[in-house]
């Protein structure tokens, strides 16, 4: 069914993560297309003008790599494969980098693997750098970590991985940009009566189907791996729109709100995936309790905790580990991810941010959990 008046779903959206295939960005392996990733760009800069904040996570650099190297054909050897990665990397972000500048926007290049978003130091890490390089109003252009896993080589070309950064960052939508409109009831060319899908839910098992048939392999970058990542996408609360990458100024077009390709709507809100997602997490590493003071603060205000309101630490446990939160009569009042390991908290507890660096040799967060790491318990 669509919705002619658009949704509001990506008017609304203020955290937005954009994919582009590679198909789109190197014009079907001709080389990287500057112009488009120019009008992305100027798309992109004038989101971040606007007050939103955008992800770009792009692929190319395989299909650029091969073209520098000259390989009229794509290598079947993982390994050759990764280096072209490499080689073609370097042009794509320079790419990026000079239109968006153009834009009087900064841009920052990250790489990142599967693994490292399974971490849970590692996600903690690269959530507190892209939730930074958002707050300076910088736009992350990123990719897979090609030199040391091939997993979107082999199957996604980034389409998992736009999923991933999308539950990093809590976006509320994904926009993932293709060299199709969107996706239809069956294959148009060969099922006439084929329809346009203008909206759905995310997750609907009746998409699987839609998009590759039952049972049908996972190939690279098709309409399934699609699916699959608004299905992940929406596990963090955030909704899907697969769009067709030359669609003119279709990134403006969406967050006015206008109908484009087909919206995915994610059936959780954000607030509450959090709270499953911390609720998944039950194995507690330990604990910290806190005075009166914090205890308010975290609960009543909904303020990050702050070492200073500490008064204990229990436990042995690392950076980006679930830790309760308890108050002076022992009841957990949150739980939340540790910005800082068990030994380090001890040295911080009940100190001030400005002492952090005498004591530790270094300044990480100033907040032991930080608000948005942070679930009341009921
Ligand atoms: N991360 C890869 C790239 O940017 C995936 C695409 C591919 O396998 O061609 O090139």
């Amino acid at each position: 069914m669509q919705d002619q008046t658009g949704s509001p779903v990506l008017r609304n959206a203020k955290r937005i993560v954009v994919k582009v295939g590679s198909s789109l960005v190197t014009n079907e392996g001709r080389g990287l297309d500057a112009v488009a990733i120019g009008q992305w760009c100027e798309q992109l800069a004038a989101l971040v003008k606007d007050g939103r904040e955008v992800i770009m996570v792009s692929s190319g650099a395989v299909a650029e790599g091969m073209k520098r190297l000259g390989w009229a054909t794509r290598p079947k050897a993982i390994h050759e494969l990764q280096a072209a990665a490499a080689v073609g990397q370097m042009g794509l972000v320079q790419v990026y980098e000079t239109k968006l500048r153009e834009n009087g926007i900064g841009s920052a290049q990250v790489l990142l693997t599967h693994a490292d978003l399974a971490d849970r130091e590692r996600y903690l890490n690269a959530r507190s750098t892209l939730l930074t390089l958002l707050q300076l109003g910088v736009v992350p252009v990123i990719n897979e970590n090609d030199t040391v896993v091939n997993d979107e080589i082999k199957f996604g070309d980034n389409d998992t991985l736009g999923a991933l950064v999308a539950n990093l960052v809590e976006a509320d939508a994904l926009i993932i940009l293709t060299d199709q409109k969107g996706l239809f009831t069956a294959d148009p060319r060969k099922d006439p009566a084929s329809q346009f899908v203008h909206q759905a839910k995310a997750g609907d098992a009746a998409l699987e189907a839609m998009a590759g048939g039952a049972g049908s392999s996972i190939g690279r970058g098709g309409m399934i791996t699609k699916i699959l990542a608004a299905k992940r996408a929406a596990g963090s609360g955030a909704s899907t729109v697969i769009a067709w990458g030359r669609e003119p100024q279709a990134l403006i077009r969406l967050s006015q709100g206008e109908a484009i390709g087909t919206l995915l709507v994610a059936q959780t809100q954000k607030m509450q995936a959090r709270k499953q997602w911390m609720a998944d997490h039950l194995q507690l590493r330990g604990s910290v309790s806190v005075d009166a003071g914090a205890a308010a603060k975290v609960r009543d205000e909904g303020k990050s905790l702050l070492p200073i309101g500490m008064t204990r630490v229990e436990g042995d446990f690392s950076r980006g580990d679930v830790i309760a939160i308890r108050d002076i009569d022992g009841t957990e009042i949150a739980r939340g991810l540790a910005n800082y390991s068990s030994a380090e908290a001890r040295l911080i507890c009940r100190k001030a941010s400005t002492e952090f660096e005498k004591l530790l040799g270094y300044t990480g967060e100033s907040e032991m959990v930080h608000r948005t790491n942070l679930v009341l318990s009921r």
